[in-house]
C-alpha cells in the first residue's frame, strides 16, 4: 500500500504544484484507506480516489474596494466547491493573508470527511479570501464583503452552496455578506449560516465547533472510565473555537489554562473562569484587541511569539487556532509533560510526524475531521430550520449536538475497530467517512 499512495501522490503533487498543505491533507486520508481499498475493489476500479481529490469546480476571482483613504485595493476571493455526492456544498469562508488555492483546497478536502461523518446530507466546500481584517475598519470590512460576495453571489444558494463562518469570518462578517446576497439575489434565504439569531441563525451555532470539541474528548475519555472534571487543559487560539472550548471546560469541571493569538499566548494558571473568559471575549470581540493584553489586565504570564504547547501540569490539549501549529517536538513535549487527551478545535493542527507520535503513545487523539464538526454541524441544523420557518430552543439545538459528537465518536470508534486499528481515531473517521462519500459517488454514476 505504501508504494501505491507513494504513487498516487506523485499524480496528486504534479496535478497541484506547489499546494503542500493539500499533498499533506491528502496523504493522511489514504494512508488510513489500505484495508477499505482491499475489502471494496469496485471503489478502485470507479476511481473513487481520483475523483474524490479532484475539486468539482474551483472559481478564483477578483475583489476590488476602496478603503478608508479612498485607496483602490484588490484582493482575490475562492469558492473551491470540492464534492456534492451526499448534499450541497457546504464549508467556511477564511479571511486571511495567508489564504491561498493550496490552503482552501486542504480546508475543502478535510470538509468533505468531516461533513460525511455529521451523518447530515452536507457535501464539502470552501473559500475565502486573502484580505486580512485585522486593522480594518467596520466600514472597510463592510466594503470588502460587499465587493466580494457580489461576486459569490452567483456561485451560491441554499440548494448548491451554503457557506459560513470560518479564521477571520465572525457574526460582523456573515452580516454584511448576508446582506448583499440578499440585495442583488432579492432573496432572503438560508444561503450563509452563522447568521445572528434575530435574522434566522440558530442559537449555539457561535458555541457549536468549541463545545463539540469538548464533547468529543468527553466521550474519548469515558472509553478509560474517566471525564473533563478536574483536569487542566492547554488551550490555543482564542477567537471562535477557543473562546466557547475554554467555556465548555468552565462548564464540565474542567480547567483551562492558557489562550493565544498570532502574537504569543497567556498563561492564567489559577484558571479562565467564566468571569475572566467574558472579558477575554470582549476584548477579542469587540475591542479586537491583542491576548497580551488579558496577561496585562490579569497579572499573569504571557510568552511573546511562542505556542502554549510546553506549559506544564495539563492532561488535555486543545489546539483552536490554526493548521501545524503543534510541530514534532510540540507532540513530544505534550506527551512527557503528561497530556493525554488532543481533541482537535483547529483544522489539521498537528503534523503528521506529531499525529503518528500521539497514536504510538495511545493518546486520546481526536483529529480536528471529528472533534470540531459540531460546527458544521450545527450549520446543518440551522438550515433546516430555515428551510421549515422555524427556530429551535438553545437546549434542543445544544441537545441535538451532543448527540452528534456522541455519535461521531461511537462511529470512528467502532470504524476503527472493525478495520483492524481499535482506539486509532484518524483511521476512524478518514474510513467511515470514506465509505460514506465512496458509496454515494459510485451510486451517482461517473459525475
Ligand atoms: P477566529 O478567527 O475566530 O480565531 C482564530 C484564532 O487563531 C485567533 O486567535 C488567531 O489569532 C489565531 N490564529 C489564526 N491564524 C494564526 C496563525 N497563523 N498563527 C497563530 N495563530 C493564529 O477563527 P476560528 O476560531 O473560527 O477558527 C479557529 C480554527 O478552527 C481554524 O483552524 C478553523 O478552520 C477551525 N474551525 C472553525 C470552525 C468554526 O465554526 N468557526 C469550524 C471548524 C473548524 P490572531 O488574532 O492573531 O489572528
Amino acid at each position: 500500500m505504501a508504494q501505491n499512495i507513494d504513487k498516487f501522490m506523485v499524480q496528486v503533487k504534479e496535478k497541484n504544484p506547489g499546494e503542500l498543505l493539500f499533498h499533506q491533507a491528502v496523504r493522511e486520508v489514504l494512508e488510513s484507506l489500505g484495508p477499505v481499498l482491499d475489502a471494496y475493489p469496485e471503489y478502485t476500479e470507479a476511481c473513487i480516489l481520483e475523483r474524490i481529490v479532484e475539486p468539482e469546480r474551483v472559481i478564483i476571482f477578483r475583489v476590488p474596494w476602496v478603503d478608508d483613504h479612498g485607496a483602490v485595493q484588490i484582493n482575490r476571493g475562492f469558492r473551491i466547491e470540492m464534492n456534492s455526492a451526499i448534499g450541497p456544498y457546504k464549508g467556511g469562508l477564511r479571511f486571511h493573508p495567508t489564504v491561498n488555492l493550496g490552503l482552501l483546497k486542504f480546508l475543502a478536502f478535510e470538509q468533505v470527511f468531516k461533513n460525511g461523518l455529521t451523518s447530515l446530507p452536507i457535501g464539502g466546500a470552501k473559500g475565502g479570501s486573502d484580505f486580512d481584517p485585522k486593522g480594518k475598519s467596520d466600514l472597510e470590512v463592510m466594503r470588502f464583503c460587499q465587493s466580494f460576495m457580489t461576486e459569490l453571489f452567483r456561485h451560491i444558494g441554499d440548494r448548491t452552496d451554503i457557506p459560513a463562518g470560518d479564521i477571520g469570518v465572525g457574526a460582523r462578517e456573515i452580516g454584511y455578506l448576508f446582506g448583499q446576497y440578499k440585495r442583488i439575489a432579492n432573496e432572503f434565504s438560508g444561503v450563509l449560516t452563522g447568521k445572528g439569531v434575530h435574522w434566522g441563525g440558530s442559537l449555539i451555532r457561535p458555541e457549536s465547533t468549541g463545545y463539540g470539541a469538548v464533547y468529543f474528548a468527553e466521550e474519548m475519555l469515558k472509553t478509560r472510565g474517566e471525564s473533563i472534571r478536574g483536569k487542566t487543559c492547554l488551550v490555543s487560539g482564542s477567537g471562535n473555537v477557543a473562546q466557547y472550548t475554554v467555556e465548555k471546560i468552565n462548564q464540565l469541571g474542567g480547567r483551562a489554562v492558557t489562550l493565544s493569538d498570532g502574537d504569543g499566548f497567556i498563561y492564567d494558571r489559577d484558571g479562565i473562569d467564566p468571569d475572566k473568559l467574558e472579558w477575554a471575549m470582549q476584548l477579542k470581540n469587540v475591542r479586537r484587541g491583542r491576548i497580551r493584553e488579558y496577561a496585562e489586565h490579569f497579572k499573569c504570564e504571557y510568552s511573546q511569539g511562542k505556542r502554549p504547547w510546553a506549559v506544564t501540569g495539563a492532561q488535555c490539549a486543545f489546539p483552536s487556532a490554526t493548521e501545524n501549529e503543534i510541530s514534532f517536538e510540540d507532540a513530544k513535549r505534550l506527551t512527557a509533560n503528561g497530556v493525554y487527551v488532543v481533541s482537535e478545535g483547529a483544522n489539521m493542527p498537528t503534523v503528521p510526524e506529531g499525529v503518528r507520535h500521539f497514536i504510538t503513545k495511545k493518546v486520546l487523539y481526536g483529529p480536528g475531521k471529528a472533534a470540531n464538526g459540531g460546527g458544521v454541524a450545527i450549520s446543518g441544523l440551522e438550515m433546516a430550520q430555515n428551510a421549515a420557518h422555524t427556530s429551535w430552543s438553545r437546549d434542543e439545538v445544544d441537545r441535538q449536538l451532543l448527540n452528534i459528537m456522541v455519535n461521531t465518536h461511537r462511529n470512528c470508534q467502532e470504524t476503527a475497530e472493525k478495520f483492524g486499528t481499535p482506539g486509532n481515531y484518524v483511521n476512524g473517521a478518514n474510513i467511515a467517512a470514506f465509505l460514506k462519500i465512496a458509496r454515494a459517488m459510485l451510486d451517482q454514476g461517473i459525475v
